[in-house]
């Protein structure tokens, strides 16, 4: 995996374990030539983990939207800004650079981002691996909520396991290189007769 696309709050939280962490994940990224693709701000985690990469010189690949852009968010000195017309395309943009997905501590946009990449991995529109830091227990509540999904019959096992979930980012990468997208049940085409 040469390029990975981290999805990551754009605050830092009040833990400074969080900021570690993205800290911990640049320096990575970093010393084993991987490229980060990402939201493109300079604001919390995500300025956090470009400026740790920038700061070795490695490579930082910002996808904005034009909306974003004009606000004080944008980060000027990474190695390449994309802009997007909208929030939609961004996603389609960072997903035909990435060879794989990684969530850390965040938001709405955190999640957004995870479970976008989670369901197009569901339908087998990508077969890219997905992983979670799961820094401080951060997203064990999320992890529960897949579990009631899984008992209450609205989510199947294989697809739960899609999320790979680790401690650290040396094990998460383990797991992502490892990864084998599961095997898609059979397509039925059903026919609507009007
Ligand atoms: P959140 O988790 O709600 O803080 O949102 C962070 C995620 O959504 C990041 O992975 C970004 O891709 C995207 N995002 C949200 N806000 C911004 C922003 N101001 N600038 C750039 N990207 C953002």
């Amino acid at each position: 995996m040469n390029k990975i696309a981290v999805f990551c709050g754009s605050s830092k939280g009040f833990n400074t374990i969080y900021a570690n962490e993205a800290i911990l994940v640049g320096n990575y990224f970093a010393d084993n030539n991987i490229s980060l693709i990402y939201g493109g701000g300079k604001i919390g985690m995500m300025g956090i983990i470009a400026d740790t990469i920038l700061k070795k010189n490695g490579e930082v690949i910002g996808v904005i939207p034009e909306l974003l852009r004009h606000e004080e968010v944008a980060h000027k000195e990474i190695t390449k800004m994309i802009l997007t017309k909208k929030m939609s395309k961004r996603k389609v943009v960072i997903s035909k650079l990435a060879d794989g997905y990684i969530a850390l501590a965040g938001g709405f946009g955190t999640l957004d981002e995870l479970f976008e990449a989670l369901t197009l991995g569901q339908l087998g529109i990508e077969n890219k691996p997905i992983g979670i830091l799961n820094t401080n227990n951060f997203f064990d509540f999320t992890l529960k909520q897949l579990d009631v999904m899984v008992e209450e019959g609205f989510l199947k096992i294989e697809n739960r396991d899609m999320l790979l979930v680790a401690n650290t980012i040396e094990e998460l990468i383990f797991k992502m290189t490892n990864y084998t997208a599961p095997k898609l049940g059979k397509v039925v085409n059903t026919v609507v007769n009007k």
